[in-house]
């Protein structure tokens, strides 16, 4: 393999693999899908999609994580629960 050929395959290489992981990432984020109400950790935690205790919702609480109408949670790791949301294990944002 010549040099300017070594270097031609580790550039694919590299564009390849990076390729990969934002493809992986995009996949990931799109496999996530609400947390239904029956879930069972959804029922031991008492969460409700939209919250009726004032001044608390998920859109506020320390382990929300997002700015659109629906946002990861730390306790519901892998769903998506709705910023209006709110349940048990709601801390404030500091
Ligand atoms: Fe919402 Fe509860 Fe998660 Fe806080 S812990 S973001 S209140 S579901």
């Amino acid at each position: 393999m010549s040099q300017l050929d070594r270097r031609s395959f580790l550039k694919l290489s590299s564009a390849t693999l990076i390729g990969i992981s934002v493809g992986g990432v995009s996949l990931h984020a799109l496999a996530q899908e609400a947390i239904k109400l029956d879930d069972p950790l959804a029922v031991a935690m008492k969460y409700v999609a939209k919250s009726t205790t004032e001044g608390q919702t998920c859109g506020n609480c320390m382990h929300y994580a997002g700015d659109k109408d629906t946002g990861g949670c730390a306790i519901f790791q892998g769903k998506l629960v709705a910023k209006a949301g709110w349940c048990a294990g709601w801390i404030k944002k500091p």
